[in-house]
């Protein structure tokens, strides 16, 4: 199999570029390649690159992700989320590849406590949320046979992510506050990869399988319970690192005002994914610990 991984420096690219590595010859591109182009500011240079390589299947990684930052540079977040995926699209539909992407919680406006489902309407409350969700419908009216993953709270034993953010801070300071009212599910970046490549294959036997689903680890918890777990397992592990904190308070999300409005409610549901695919989703906290295991 020919796969085109585009985005391969990112969290989830990198785990790709493992995952990934079994199914056939992977050619793996960053914004900066120099072989062929995967800077999705240049929405034809990665048209020519899918037109060169003529992959079987392309796994889009990339992504505008600074969710503050896009409020201020709307356009280019369009480029990068929508444009630039929508004409990647166009190129596998005329091929007859497959698309795999990769959308956010933040497509829904984060109302209610039930986990939402792929058939929920969404409604984005941010200008990532909404350049994101029109990513996913170019994706879908291009005709291309695909994949789109919708997961959230994404992190990585690489790179960093709210986990170590609450490491350092929990080495620096007695009290930490913590938003407790916005509800998801923390997502490896090496659970949405492996996932990904058991779906590929699984296509290839159903492609009438093809579509959106809901991918994030199981259970749910808020950035408070995650940072508190954080910190206790790190206490419990006596490394090097001596966590001083002795209260983690929690605090409502006004107490941090941001430029992008966040949903309250990121619980996806994902019964549609492990049963069309026959998979189980670890509970978030079996990845998290992992993470830690690896990173103290
Ligand atoms: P990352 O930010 O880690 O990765 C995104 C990648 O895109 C980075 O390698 C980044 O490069 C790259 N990129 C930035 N600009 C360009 C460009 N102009 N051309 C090509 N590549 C570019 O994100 P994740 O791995 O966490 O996200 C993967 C997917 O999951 C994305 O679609 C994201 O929207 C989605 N997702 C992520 C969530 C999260 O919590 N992170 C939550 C829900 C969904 P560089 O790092 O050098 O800027």
């Amino acid at each position: 199999m020919n796969i085109l991984l585009l985005g391969k420096g990112g969290q989830v690219g990198w785990e790709l570029q493992r995952s990934l590595s079994v199914l056939g010859q992977v050619t793996a591109l960053d914004f900066d390649s120099q072989a062929h182009c995967g800077d999705f500011a240049n929405p034809e240079g990665v048209r020519d690159t899918v037109r060169q390589l003529r992959p079987q299947v392309i796994v889009n990684a990339a992504a505008h992700t600074a969710v503050d930052k896009a409020e201020s540079e709307p356009e280019f977040a369009r480029l990068l989320n929508a444009t630039t995926p929508g004409l990647v699209a166009e190129e596998a539909a005329r091929l007859g590849a497959w698309l795999v992407h990769y959308s956010t919680d933040y497509v829904f406006d984060g109302s209610g406590t039930r986990p939402w489902v792929e058939t929920d309407t969404p409604a984005p409350l941010s200008v990532y949320g909404a350049t994101k969700l029109e990513g996913e419908q170019r994706i879908q009216q291009s005709g291309c046979q695909h994949l789109i993953l919708r997961t959230s709270w994404v992190y990585a034993a690489r790179g960093g992510n709210f986990a170590k953010t609450m490491l350092r801070l929990g080495q620096e300071r007695e009290r930490l506050t913590v938003i407790d009212d916005q509800w998801g599910a923390p997502t490896g970046a090496d659970l949405l990869a492996d996932v990904t490549a058991h779906a590929i294959r699984h296509l290839q036997h159903r492609p009438q399988d093809g579509g959106l689903y809901h991918c994030v680890a199981a259970g749910e918890t808020t950035w408070h319970s995650y940072a508190k777990f954080v910190l206790e397992h790190a206490s419990k592990a006596q490394q090097a690192i001596k966590i001083i904190a002795k209260e983690v308070a929690p605090v409502p999300t006004s107490a941090f005002p941001t430029p992008a409005t966040r949903p309250h409610n990121s619980r996806l549901a994902t019964a549609k994914l492990q049963t069309t695919f026959g998979l189980q989703l670890p509970h978030w906290q079996t990845g998290v610990a992992r993470m830690l295991a690896e990173i103290l």
